[in-house]
């Protein structure tokens, strides 16, 4: 008997049997620096939960209130009857938080990308790529408009390709959009926003930044524009709860017409039903911990420093991370893959990035600083990826 879905098994054999399949190990309990991971204990080095605020207890208590006063759904999309009292105070508590004029949360990070950039350019305007951006971007610039000779990526970070990639779309488009990540989910580098806004405003250009990484990590946990001292140069600042924040989540920040503008125009905020209240309320506990307890921004810095300095010393390359995304290179693929089997063994949870979501040669353990990890973790750590990292012959 075949069915109509039956091309689906093959594919799906074929991603097996090149392993390029996913086998999610199964986490038994909540996301922590230290978590039961398959029936035993593991340190946590690959969550995104940089700040560990999945599990504070204000952020979990917060949710819990918002449960019973608001009960578990929001009912409906935003502009039709699902618009609370309290999405209006998140959106006010990270427009403080951001510095900026306004602000609008999104149900993901995903559907920020994916449901305004569309908004933001059509037919004969112009979208400007870092080469590296995420996927999510990636997206939102295909759901677009806009005409495919006018897409155009420029070399990773290269502010020369970036400038002669301006100078030409300026002059033969209506307008221009610069989309760059903040922080690059890959290999932990920053972008140089202060570069990109002034090169963007030179030529006329709006600017939309994707700081998912760098919220809750850079300046304090305010993110990128704040780091470099130009919150108000980005036209659209976006963003993640799912990250350091520890909840779910998307944001947008900037200027109250281009929220007003995003929240009439997004397919994803018109079209799909707002977040739950316990997901709300723990968003914006969230921003007030980060703001009245510095503690958890430091210690994810004095993690990473530590680990950074000492993984290092053991001979392995970070490549050119500068933030608590820490890749440990490792090569072609096999070598990643023993290297992470190793680093479980020693209890420590860590996997391996191989091809195609970076180059063949280019493999790795991508490391994620956690704060709520203390000294004798990343010791255990560090011993695992020193054995692991001589059987698997990398150092
Ligand atoms: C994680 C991530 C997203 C998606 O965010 P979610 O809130 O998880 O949907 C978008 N852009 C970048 C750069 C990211 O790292």
């Amino acid at each position: 008997m075949t069915t109509p879905t039956d091309w689906m098994k093959k594919e799906y054999n074929d991603l097996v049997k090149n392993g390029f399949d996913w086998k999610p190990p199964v986490i038994t309990g909540a996301s922590s620096a230290r978590c039961i991971i398959n029936g035993t204990e593991k340190i946590m080095l690959c969550a995104n939960n940089y700040l560990n605020l999945s599990t504070h207890p204000k952020v979990k208590q917060a949710s819990k209130n918002a449960v019973d006063t608001h009960g578990a759904g929001s009912g409906s999309v935003r502009p039709i009857a699902g618009n609370m009292d309290i999405h209006n105070q998140l959106e006010e508590t990270i427009a403080r938080f951001k510095n900026r004029e306004a602000a609008l949360y999104y149900q993901t990070g995903f559907a920020v990308n994916s449901g305004l950039i569309p908004q933001l350019a059509g037919k004969e305007d112009a979208i400007i790529s870092d080469q590296l951006n995420h996927g999510s971007i990636i997206d939102g610039v295909r759901l677009s408009g806009v005409k495919k000779e006018n897409r155009t990526i420029y070399p990773h970070n290269d502010m020369g390709g970036l400038e002669d990639q301006l100078r030409t779309m300026t002059k033969k488009c209506e307008k221009t959009l610069v989309i760059s990540d903040g922080v690059f989910s890959m290999d932990g580098d920053i972008a140089p926003l202060d570069e990109i806004t002034k090169l963007a405003r030179e030529y006329g250009a709006m600017t939309y930044i994707d700081d998912c990484h760098g919220e809750g990590v850079l300046a304090g946990g305010r993110g990128i524009g704040s780091h470099f001292g130009v919150e108000d140069e980005v036209d659209m600042e976006s963003g993640s709860f799912s990250k350091a924040f520890g909840v779910v989540g998307g944001l947008v920040a900037g200027e109250k017409h281009m929220v007003d503008y995003a929240f009439n125009k997004s397919r994803t905020m018109l079209l799909s039903g707002s977040a739950p209240p316990a997901t709300i309320a723990a968003c914006m506990a969230s921003i007030e911990v980060l703001e009245s307890e510095p503690q958890h921004v430091e210690s994810l810095w004095s993690n990473t420093n530590y680990f950074r300095k000492e993984i290092q010393a053991l001979g392995f390359d970070t490549g050119v991370s500068e933030t608590p995304i820490i890749p440990v290179m490792c090569g072609e693929s096999h070598r990643a893959k023993t290297l992470s089997a190793e680093l479980l063994d020693h209890n420590v949870f860590a996997l391996p990035i191989v091809f195609p979501m970076v180059a063949r040669d280019k493999c790795r353990i991508r490391v994620m600083m956690s704060a709520g990890l203390n000294k004798e973790d990343l010791d255990i750590a560090l011993n695992g990826f020193e054995k692991g990292g001589k059987s698997a012959g990398i150092i």
